[in-house]
């Protein structure tokens, strides 16, 4: 601005110098031709540098417009940028290109807004004069309710100014046009939002639905599942124990029978009443499917989860009142498993504390069992099935502990077996046996009478000799064991010498007379340590064997009943090794 008003004045002065130099010189000449009497050809001289004067005054009022012009685009150009990089980086729409001197405010120009024709009708032709100011109050969300621009004063007063104007307009427009868009976009977001907490306010309250039984509020076999492997995965490396509880109501569908199934329900809504109260903070509880339930107690012991259990199964009496049955009516059968005595994974210690229901059952209802307490229990026929269903998958641990309850029956020590595994185990390796073979085989050390859970416990336990019909029981518990096994693909081995470690190498043994060395080496090595712990405890019809008298025993059957190279490595190993040492317990 600054320059162009210099070069105007210099263009003034410049024009008011050339016409006064030029009217001097017209005035002399004409005194001199007037003297002289010449024509006027010296005034013609005089006249031209006035009219080059005013030419260059008109020429000089151009350059010096132009000028302006130029200098109002240099700074609408610098304004612009500004505003743009503003209006874009600080989402400042608030721009304007505010010429004071222009009347585009509302109040000069006594707009008001009722009286636009167009007032309360969106047109985006009235975004043209957005942004324009009123005393620093952006005009623009007035502008917008103004319609149809065209005949509103201060929109024509707006740009009949300079295209500069325009220019900004159209900017101020366009980042109005884009606030709009903002702020609907701000609101759809508002109300996606919205719609978002409520759908998961709906999915939250449908995944509550899917994860409860609705009969009695707690949580449902799936979700069961679920919290159970968590909690097994959460217990994984360390030592702290987790139990599990099973319960059964005892004949409960005599109560449906006799009371309707509108009893039975409010029988199930009660009892799931009882175990939500007694377990409480220390644990989790589902039901597990029909009058089935179960109780999930992270660091706890399988001791104190039966306490928790025989507390509920007391307060069976309680359910009963309260539904108003008769006596007997409402009662449960318990059964409890830890992790890590009895399994050592979640379906494990499913089927060991499913397994321990089936005995709680077997011993008579009403009472709560512990799954390695089978000794004492009496499996019927076709209980043998059921167990065998519960342990099909069931980890080696769970199985190990199985056997170690059938073994409860003897009189024989931890400490005693595991000796008698060594000595099993360093036969194995004389014989060249790989690791895998001689991990089986000191596995079937420990399970080879696992079928024996089969058989009576009366019978097992009994001092007296035991009657023919007894003696052949007893004789099948190497089938029983196979069966047990028999879907424990990675253990055919093993189940090959727990089915046949009665067999004898002259082929009078059981279940299938096998000869020599059609019986499985496995076996032959079980049979042997089998026959020397036998003969080192009291039977009905002997007292026990010292370990010498034993190992002469051993001799004996070398070749009738046992493979005599066997029983001599294993003579070797027991007689003449210090630290395999075995002794009679007591
Ligand atoms: P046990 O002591 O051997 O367990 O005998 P039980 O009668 O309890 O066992 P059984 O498996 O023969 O019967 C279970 C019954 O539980 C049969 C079934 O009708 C009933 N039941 C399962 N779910 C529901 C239920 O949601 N409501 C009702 N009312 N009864 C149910
Ligand atoms: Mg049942
Ligand atoms: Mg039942």
């Amino acid at each position: 601005m600054k320059s162009s008003s210099v070069l105007r004045r210099k263009a003034f002065i410049y024009c008011i110098a050339g016409a006064a130099a030029g009217l001097t010189y017209a005035v002399f000449a004409y005194f001199i031709e007037m003297k002289l009497g010449s024509d006027y050809g010296a005034m013609h001289i005089g006249v031209a540098p006035v009219l080059a004067g005013v030419a260059s005054y008109i020429i000089g009022r151009e350059a010096d417009r132009i000028n302006q012009q130029s200098d109002m685009l240099a700074e609408a150009k610098d304004n612009f940028s500004t505003l743009t990089h503003d209006a874009i980086t600080q989402r400042d729409w608030n721009v304007s290109f505010e010429d004071p001197a222009i009347p585009t405010c509302w109040e000069v120009k006594n707009c008001k807004a009722q009286d636009c024709p167009s007032y309360g009708r969106h047109h985006v032709r009235c975004w043209l004069i957005a942004g324009t100011y009123c005393r620093g109050e952006v005009q623009g969300r007035f502008a917008q309710k103004l319609g149809d621009c065209a005949k509103c004063e201060v929109y024509k007063a707006s740009i009949e100014r300079d295209p500069i104007n325009e220019i900004g307009e159209n900017f101020n427009s366009l980042m109005w046009a884009l606030r709009e868009k903002e702020e609907m976009l701000a609101e759809t977001n508002l109300e996606l939002q919205k719609q978002y907490g409520e759908l998961e306010l709906l999915h939250k309250q449908a995944r509550e639905m899917a994860d409860t039984d609705m009969l009695t509020g707690l949580r449902n076999h799936a979700h069961f599942q679920h919290h159970l492997q968590q909690e097994v995965d959460g217990t994984r490396g360390s030592d702290r124990p987790l139990s599990l509880i099973m319960l059964d109501l005892d004949l409960f569908k005599s109560v449906n029978d006799r009371f309707g199934h509108q009893k039975g329900d409010e029988v199930l809504q009660r009892v799931g009443n009882l175990i939500r109260q007694e377990v409480g903070e220390l644990g989790y509880s589902a039901r597990y499917g029909g009058e089935e339930f179960t109780v999930v107690l992270p660091d706890c012991s399988a001791e104190a989860a039966m306490g928790i259990a025989d507390n509920m199964r007391r307060k069976m009496k309680a359910v009963e009142a309260e539904v108003n049955l008769p006596s007997g009516f409402v009662g449960g059968s318990f059964g409890v498993a830890d992790m890590p005595d009895c399994a050592s994974d979640a379906a494990s210690l499913i089927s060991a504390a499913d397994s321990a229901l089936l005995f709680a059952k077997r011993k008579g209802r009403d009472r709560v069992a512990y799954f390695r307490d089978l000794s004492d229990t009496e499996l019927r026929a076709g209980d043998l099935d059921k167990l065998h269903s519960r342990l099909e998958g069931a980890s080696l641990q769970t199985i190990r502990a199985l056997a170690e309850a059938v073994d409860a029956t003897d009189e024989y020590t931890d400490a005693e077996s595991a000796k008698l595994t060594n000595v099993a185990i360093a036969i194995a390796k004389n014989l060249g046996m790989n690791q895998e073979q001689t991990d089986a085989l000191s596995l079937a050390t420990k399970l080879h009478d696992i079928g024996k859970v089969g058989i009576p416990s009366s019978i097992l336990r009994k001092k007296d000799k035991l009657s023919p019909e007894e003696l052949s029981l007893v004789q099948q518990h190497p089938e029983i064991g196979q069966r047990l096994l028999q879907e424990a693909e990675q253990l055919q081995d093993l189940i090959q010498a727990i089915l046949y470690h009665h067999e004898r190498w002259d082929g009078e043994g059981y279940p299938e007379k096998l000869k020599g060395e059609e019986i499985p080496v496995m076996a032959r090595i079980i049979g042997i340590t089998d026959a020397y712990r036998a003969m080192l405890s009291d039977r009905p019809y002997r007292r026990a064997l010292t370990p010498e008298q034993a190992l002469e025993e051993l001799r004996k059957g070398a070749g009738t009943q046992f493979d005599p190279e066997l029983v001599g490595l294993f003579v070797q190993l027991v007689g003449g090794s210090d630290d395999i040492e075995l002794r009679r317990a007591g």
